[in-house]
């Protein structure tokens, strides 16, 4: 089975419909890995999108942030204030629909969680000394994990963590949507990075009145 591995799309409806776009030939099943609100313009649709497609996924810490599970005072400035921004703008539906998410989830021989098996929403693993405790809760020897918006592979005896790097703002400078195919088959994990139209979310966030840091990382990527 080939699975699709998605993350922190962040409410960005041009990026997400452009990668389901490319998915939909590619792979059998599609899973999310969570922050699907947050930072970009179009919370609801994106909720939308995942919801209808019957796209599993797991609970970030954007939507811990937007039901008020995650006190602002965890987010940095601009992260606080769009929070702040989407829990104004999602509606009752919607919210409903991410008070639902799990934390974890397990699939046949791999595991997802936004952040770490330590801190499913909280922390980043950027390093194999961070992820040692991640690696001992594994049930499984894969992991999939989002949160740094960067794509990275970690190994410690024969398991796997991998993060598929993130389709709606990439930190990596490189603007471009990341997205993961992974076939159960052969084993084999490949990063897909495809274009979007950036403009298009920019213009969305400024009338918005999103904080302009946000609006231009989008372009560089970082
Ligand atoms: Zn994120």
């Amino acid at each position: 089975m080939r699975y699709g591995i998605i993350a922190d799309i962040h409410g960005n409806l041009e990026a997400l419909e452009t990668v389901l776009q490319q998915l939909e030939e590619k792979v059998d099943k599609i899973v999310c890995l969570g922050d699907i609100v947050g930072y970009g313009p179009d919370p609801n649709e994106c909720c939308e999108v995942i919801r209808k497609r019957g796209i599993p996924s797991v609970a970030g810490n954007h939507e811990k942030g937007t039901l008020g599970e995650l006190p602002l005072t965890w987010f940095n400035e601009n992260a606080a204030a769009a929070v702040r921004w989407t829990q104004g703008a999602v509606r009752p539906e919607n919210l409903e629909y991410i008070k639902g998410l799990p934390l974890i989830l397990e699939f046949p021989g791999f595991q997802i969680v936004h952040g770490s098996l330590l801190k499913p929403v909280e922390e980043y693993l950027t390093n194999l000394s961070e992820a040692i405790p991640t690696f001992e809760r594994m049930t499984k020897p894969l992991l999939f994990v989002g949160h740094t918006h960067r794509p990275l592979i970690l190994e410690q005896e024969g398991k796997k963590i991998i993060n598929p790097g993130s389709v709606g703002q990439p930190r990596d400078r490189d603007p471009r949507s990341a997205y993961l195919i992974y076939d159960d088959q052969t084993g084999e994990a490949r990063l897909f990075r495809v274009d979007y139209d950036i403009e298009a979310v920019q213009n969305k966030m400024k009338a918005a009145g999103l904080p302009q840091f946000l609006i231009e990382r989008l372009s560089e990527g970082r």
